[in-house]
C-alpha cells in the first residue's frame, strides 16, 4: 500500500473509525503513520508494598488474589469487588460494569493491577484497575507506550492498532539518497517510523525523531526550491507611476514611521519596480508596527490599478484588520472598498465578495485562509500579504505559492528567527527586519507573582482601570476540566465580575464562541466599552488595543515561552507604561523559564535563552512548537538538522535540478505520494 491509499484499506478500520479519524484530519495511510504520538508513557515498576509517603495516585501493584471475586448485579450497573493485601495494607478493588474481570481473577493467582488508588476514611481503594499477568506486564514495560491525540469516541488503543496495521501494510521506500543517510548516521525510514510510534528506549526514540525531523525539513525545503525554480520564469516588473494617496497618507499619519518601517516600504517598492524579487519576509517583533506597512504597500498597489489581499491566521485578527483598514480608508479618504472573507460567513455573503474580487474593481480584501480556496478568483491581484505567517505553518504557505496567480507575496512574522535560519526556511524570499519599536514606547514592566498574592494583582488592575486603561486576563482553559486544575475563563470571568462590580466591566473571549460573538466582544473591548477582557490565548495573535496596559496571565508556567511573549505583546502598544504579570501556580516546580521573560522583552533574546535552557535532545514526546507549525521538527532545537538539510538539498538540486536521475525519480515519487499532506489538510 501507498501513503495516499485511503485509510479504510487498513485492517480493522471501518467506516465508523474512519469518520473519527477524519475529525483529526487523518484520511490516508500516510496521514496515520505521520500522526506521531503526543507523548510517551512508561509503565511504572509494580510495587509489593505501598510507598511510605503514598497519598494516592496512579500506581502499579503486584498482588495475589486471595478471595473469591463477587459481582453484584443491579438494574443500574454491575459492581465487581474483592479485597487484597499489599504488604500488610488491605486494599479494596472495585470494577463497575466489568463483570468479566472475574475471569482474570481466580483465587491464588498473581496479578499486576495498574490504575488509580485513593485513600479515604475506610482505607485504600482502587477502581477500574487494568489487570495483567506479570509476563504481560513485563512486555508492556519493555517499551514506551505511545499516547496519541484523540477525539471523542476514539481510543488510544484503536489509534495504536491502526498505526501498527498501517506500518505493516505500507511499503515505505527510503527516498533519501544512501550517501546522505550514511554520512549523517541516520536510521532508515521504515525503522524511523516504527520507532517513533513504538520505541523500546528513549535512545531509539531520539534516533527516530532525528531522522523524521530531517525528512520533514527535507520535504519542505525541496518543495519550496522546486516551486521557486518553476516561478522564476514568470518574473516581470510592475509599473507604479501613481503615488498621490500613498504620499498623502504617509504625511498625515499621527506618528512618524520608524526607520525599519521605511526600509521595508522602500524594499517592497524596489522589488516591485525591478521585478527580480517577488517574495519578501518582514520580520518584526510584536508591536513593531507591521500593519501600517501592509496598508501602505496595499495602497500603493491600489493606486496603480491592482487588487491586494491580506490573510490572517484567525478570524479575530482578520476582523480586526478589516476594521482598521476601513478606519484608515475613512480617515484618509481612500476611495477603495475593503472586503472581508472568512470561512464562517454565509455562502451568500461569500459569493458577493467573490463577485467583487472577480470583477475589475480595485479593492482590498482581508481574510483568513478562506482567501486561498480554489473558488476564489481575482481579476487583477497584485499583492498578497500573509500576516503572522508563523501561525499558518508550512502547508498554507505552500498553498499560497501554488495558487494560479503570481502576485507579489509579502510575508509578515513576529517569530524571532536568527537570520541564518530564516534564510534557509524562507530561502525563496528576501528578508527585511524591523528592529526598532516605535519611538514613543516604554519597555513593559514585568512581574512573576505567586498565586497567593493575586489580590495585589487585582488591586493593581483596578488602579490602571481607574486611570482610564484596560486589562487582559488570560486563562488556559475555556471551562472547568476534570483533569487539570488550571483556571478557566468561564468561571474566572464571573469571579472578576463580582470582584470588580461597580468598578469595571468585563468581557469574555474564547475559541468556542461563534465568530459574531467573538467580534462583538473584541469590538467592545477595542472601544473601551469593557475594561477587562478575560480570554484564552485566542488573543495571542496580532490583536491590537493600544489602550490596554495590563496583561495578567494565569497559570503562566503552563504556557510555552514563545506563546507568553506573544501574549505579552498585546500590551505596550501605545505610549503609556504597560505591565505584564505572570501568575505562577503551585504546580510550578521551576520558574527559570518565567525568569527569562521577566528579564527580557526582546523576542530574539528570549528564543536564544529558551534554547539554552532546553538543551539539545531535551524532549519527552514531541513538542508542539507554534512556530512554522512543523509536525515534528522544531526550528530552534533542530537548527543543526535544518542546516544539514539545506546543504543536502542544495547539493541534490545542483547536480539534478529536475530530479531526473534514478535517485531523483525516487524523490519525485515520494513527493507525489505525500502531496496530500501538504496541500489538502488545511
Ligand atoms: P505588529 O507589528 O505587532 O503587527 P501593529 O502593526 O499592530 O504591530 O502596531 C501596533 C501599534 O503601533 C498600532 O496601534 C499602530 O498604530 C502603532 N504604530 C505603528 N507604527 C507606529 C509608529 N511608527 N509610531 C507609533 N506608533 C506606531
Ligand atoms: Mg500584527
Amino acid at each position: 500500500m501507498n501513503y495516499n491509499d485511503d485509510i479504510t484499506k487498513i485492517k480493522g478500520v471501518g467506516e465508523k473509525t474512519a469518520k473519527l479519524f477524519q475529525k483529526l484530519n487523518l484520511t490516508q495511510i500516510g496521514d496515520l503513520v505521520n500522526f506521531y504520538p503526543r507523548t510517551y508513557f512508561a509503565y511504572p515498576d509494580a510495587v509489593e508494598e505501598l510507598p511510605e509517603d503514598f497519598e494516592g495516585g496512579t500506581i502499579s501493584i503486584l498482588v495475589r488474589i486471595q478471595k473469591k471475586v463477587f459481582t453484584k448485579h443491579s438494574a443500574r450497573m454491575d459492581v465487581t469487588t474483592t479485597q487484597v493485601t499489599l504488604g500488610d495494607t488491605p486494599i479494596s478493588l472495585v470494577w463497575f460494569r466489568m463483570p468479566y474481570v472475574r475471569n482474570q481473577l481466580e483465587p491464588g493467582k498473581l496479578v499486576i493491577l495498574y490504575g488509580p488508588m485513593k485513600k479515604d476514611n475506610t482505607g485504600y481503594k482502587m477502581e477500574q484497575a487494568a489487570i495483567y499477568t506479570p509476563e504481560q506486564y513485563r512486555t508492556l514495560q519493555s517499551s514506551l507506550q505511545p499516547v496519541y491525540h484523540l477525539t471523542k469516541g476514539l481510543s488510544n488503543q484503536t489509534v495504536k492498532k491502526s498505526v501498527q496495521a498501517s506500518l505493516e501494510e505500507l511499503s515505505i521506500v527510503d527516498y533519501v539518497p544512501e550517501a546522505f543517510l550514511s554520512k549523517h548516521g541516520f536510521v532508515e525510514l521504515p525503522l524511523a517510523y516504527e520507532k517513533i510510534h513504538f520505541p523500546l528506549t528513549m535512545d531509539e526514540l531520539g534516533e527516530a525523531r532525528r531522522r523524521l525531523v530531517y525528512d520533514e525539513f527535507f520535504d519542505f525545503i525541496l518543495r519550496v526550491q522546486l516551486e521557486k525554480a518553476k516561478e522564476e520564469i514568470e518574473y516581470h516588473p510592475i509599473e507604479l507611476p501613481v503615488r498621490n494617496l500613498y504620499d498623502k497618507v504617509r504625511w498625515q499619519l499621527p506618528f512618524q514611521l520608524t526607520a525599519g518601517q521605511v526600509d521595508c516600504l522602500e524594499a517592497i517598492e524596489r522589488d516591485l519596480l525591478q521585478g527580480d524579487c517577488r517574495q519578501r519576509l518582514i520580520q518584526g517583533d510584536v508591536g513593531s508596527g507591521k500593519t501600517i506597512v501592509a496598508f501602505l504597500a496595499m495602497l500603493r498597489m491600489a493606486e496603480n490599478g491592482y487588487q491586494s489581499a491580506i490573510m490572517a491566521p484567525t478570524e479575530v485578527l482578520a476582523a480586526q484588520h478589516y476594521e482598521t483598514f476601513r478606519e484608515y480608508c475613512e480617515l484618509y479618504q481612500v476611495p477603495y472598498p475593503v472586503y472581508l472573507l472568512m470561512g464562517s460567513m454565509s455562502a451568500k455573503e461569500k459569493k458577493e465578495v467573490y463577485a467583487h474580487l472577480a470583477s475589475n474593481e480595485i479593492c482590498f480584501v482581508i481574510g483568513t485562509h478562506a482567501l486561498i480556496q480554489k473558488k476564489v478568483e481575482f481579476h487583477n491581484l497584485g499583492m498578497v500579504i500573509t500576516d503572522e505567517q508563523h501561525r499558518f505553518g508550512v502547508k498554507q504557505r505552500m498553498n499560497l505559492s501554488v495558487k494560479g496567480e503570481h502576485p507579489y507575496v509579502l510575508v509578515m512574522s513576529a517569530t524571532p528567527i536568527p537570520r541564518t535560519l530564516a534564510m534557509i526556511l524562507y530561502g525563496d524570499m528576501q528578508i527585511s527586519t524591523i528592529r526598532s519599536a516605535p519611538k514613543d514606547r516604554l519597555p513593559i514592566k514585568n512581574a512573576i507573582i505567586d498565586e497567593a498574592n493575586r489580590t495585589k494583582a487585582y488591586q493593581f488592575i483596578a488602579r490602571e482601570i481607574q486611570a482610564g486603561h484596560q486589562a487582559y486576563i488570560i486563562c488556559p482553559l475555556i471551562e472547568a476540566s476534570e483533569t487539570t486544575e488550571a483556571e478557566n475563563v468561564t468561571e474566572y470571568a464571573k469571579k472578576i465580575e463580582r470582584l470588580f462590580a461597580g468598578k469595571a466591566t468585563v468581557g469574555v473571549l474564547h475559541g468556542r464562541m461563534t465568530p459574531e460573538e467573538k467580534n462583538t466582544v473584541m469590538h467592545r473591548f477595542a472601544e473601551n466599552e469593557t475594561n477587562i477582557l478575560v480570554s484564552t490565548t485566542v488573543v495571542e495573535v496580532g490583536v491590537n488595543v493600544p489602550n490596554a496596559t495590563v496583561m495578567m496571565i494565569e497559570n503562566a508556567n503552563r504556557f510555552g515561552l514563545a506563546q507568553l511573549h506573544q501574549l505579552r505583546g498585546r500590551v505596550g502598544r501605545g505610549s503609556a507604561q504597560s505591565y505584564c504579570m505572570f501568575i505562577k501556580d503551585k504546580s510550578c516546580k521551576d520558574a527559570k523559564r518565567l525568569e527569562i521573560l521577566n528579564g527580557s522583552n526582546d523576542g530574539f533574546e528570549i528564543a536564544a535563552e529558551d534554547l539554552k535552557l532546553r538543551g539539545p535532545g531535551d524532549f519527552y514526546g514531541i513538542r508542539q512548537s507554534g512556530d512554522m507549525n512543523f509536525t515534528i521538527a522544531d526550528i530552534y532545537q533542530d537548527a543543526d538538522i535544518l542546516t544539514m538539510v539545506s546543504e543536502d538539498v542544495g547539493q541534490i538540486l545542483s547536480l539534478d535540478p529536475e530530479l531526473t536521475s534514478a535517485d531523483g525519480a525516487l524523490i519525485r515519487t515520494h513527493l507525489k505520494q505525500t502531496e496530500h499532506q501538504i496541500y489538502d489538510n488545511l
